[in-house]
């Protein structure tokens, strides 16, 4: 399904920065525009298409939130333990259809109807009971131990606006409001190639000038996480004709390709001139390191982003153009990715004007860098536990520096 009109993107400059690459994903690309309907099961990890108002509230009635007594809080004496008299056994799943006596208690169980007339709950921990009694202690505040209708949600209020992910805690609220459907936006459909003469798929033999593709195998999996049905296109060679061939066919059947290599100045990287062949090339470098060499351009509608070759390039500039892109046509809202603070163990010296990250350990609030900077060191992605982010006009980091981190554990 074509997009994207090929010139959407009127942006002519050659080194963009993160944030305007990011900007011009949010402002000029569309979200796909159908919708399905699918059981809580299927639509676990789809887009919410529509606002989700509550058809009734949570919980659906007032009710205990404890094992205990229930009794009306104005039959207590203020500071006196005080002895009720037991009316009535109230189960989870079952309602005690008359009110509650002034002056008595009810027997109550977690997530049964609260008695008619009744406001609280002692626990049973708390209190002393026989078969005909229960004594409560001093100190209960009125509506203790009990869970008002409406207290979570409130009927017709937005549970769950469009544009949400649905993860298990979405599922589970969707679920709690007697959903068995939801409407979702279809999967974005993602073609993930690799480029280089140099590269043996894994399975097949290596010749001796060749490495193993590790690029597809990351990108999947880290499509893998997303809204998205991924095709592996297989390994490119090192030829313009075959590399415009390949991604004109295949921007006809995808919503979105990803090619990784061959998108630099080197006489061998033809990813940006088989872009510029079929389409329209909207920038080819960014400011941030690792990554620099990537590139992003519309080829009969569809968006298509060449990222770096090296892994940890692949990495970084697929979390700041192919995440928020395939976000962006799975009609999610927004979603930044997670940072949290921490304080430097190492010192660091950058170039103003690109971002960069750095990988680090970190333990006990301290991040630490990994010894070594390679973009092509799988390792320091393996051994780390975040990506250090030094924005823009930074220098120079120093032991101490408060500096932002992108988890690994939200990433992957
Ligand atoms: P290129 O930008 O094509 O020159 O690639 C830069 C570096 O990344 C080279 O060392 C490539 O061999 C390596 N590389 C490119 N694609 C992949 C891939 N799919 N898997 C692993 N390494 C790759
Ligand atoms: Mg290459």
């Amino acid at each position: 399904m074509a997009q994207l009109s090929d010139d959407c993107f009127a942006f002519g400059g050659p080194l963009l920065s993160v944030e305007a690459a990011e900007a011009l994903i949010a402002e000029r690309v569309p979200p796909l525009a159908a919708e399905e309907s699918l059981t809580l099961a299927e639509a676990t990890g789809r887009v919410l298409a529509r606002d989700l108002r509550a058809p009734l509230p949570l919980p659906p009635f007032f009710n205990s939130a404890v094992d205990g007594y229930a009794f009306r809080h104005a039959d207590l004496t203020p500071g006196e333990h005080c002895l009720l008299p037991l009316a009535g056994r109230i189960a989870a799943g079952h309602a005690m259809a008359e009110a509650l006596p002034p002056g008595h208690a009810a027997r109550i169980f977690t997530g049964a109807p609260m008695p008619p007339g009744a406001d609280t709950v002692v626990m049973q921990e708390d209190a002393a009971a026989d078969a005909a009694r229960v004594r409560v202690p001093p100190g209960l505040k009125p509506g203790a131990n009990a869970r008002p209708s409406g207290e979570d949600v409130a009927e017709g209020a937005l549970a769950l606006a469009a544009g949400r992910r649905l993860r298990a805690p979405e599922i589970g609220l969707a679920a709690a409001l007697g959903l068995a459907k939801l409407s979702v936006r279809p999967r974005v459909r993602v073609g993930v190639f690799s480029t280089g003469d140099e590269l043996a798929a894994p399975g097949t033999p290596l010749g001796p000038a060749q490495a193993f593709d590790s690029n597809r195998f990351t990108l999947l999996a880290l499509l893998s996480r997303l809204p998205v049905a991924a095709s592996d296109l297989g390994i490119l060679p090192d030829d313009p004709a075959a590399t415009a061939a390949a991604l004109r066919a295949a921007a006809g059947t995808h919503d979105l390709l990803l090619t990784s290599g061959g998108v630099s100045t080197g006489e061998e990287d033809h990813v940006r001139a088989a872009i510029e062949s079929g389409g329209r090339l909207v920038f080819w470098r960014l400011a941030v390191k690792p990554g620099r060499p990537a590139a992003m351009g519309v080829i009969g509608g569809t968006p298509v982003i060449g990222l770096p070759g090296n892994p940890v390039a692949a990495v970084v500039t697929f979390l700041h153009l192919a995440r928020p892109l395939v976000l962006r046509l799975a009609g999610a809202a927004p979603e930044p990715l997670l940072r949290i603070r921490a304080k430097a163990g190492f010192a660091y010296r950058k170039k103003a004007g690109r971002r960069e990250y750095v990988r680090v350990r970190l333990r006990d609030g301290i991040a630490t860098k990994f010894e070594r900077e390679g973009a092509g060191l799988l390792t320091s992605l393996t051994q780390s536990d975040a990506f250090a982010e030094l924005p823009e006009p930074v220098l120079a980091v120093s032991p101490g520096d408060a500096v932002t981190l992108l988890p690994f554990a939200a990433l992957f």
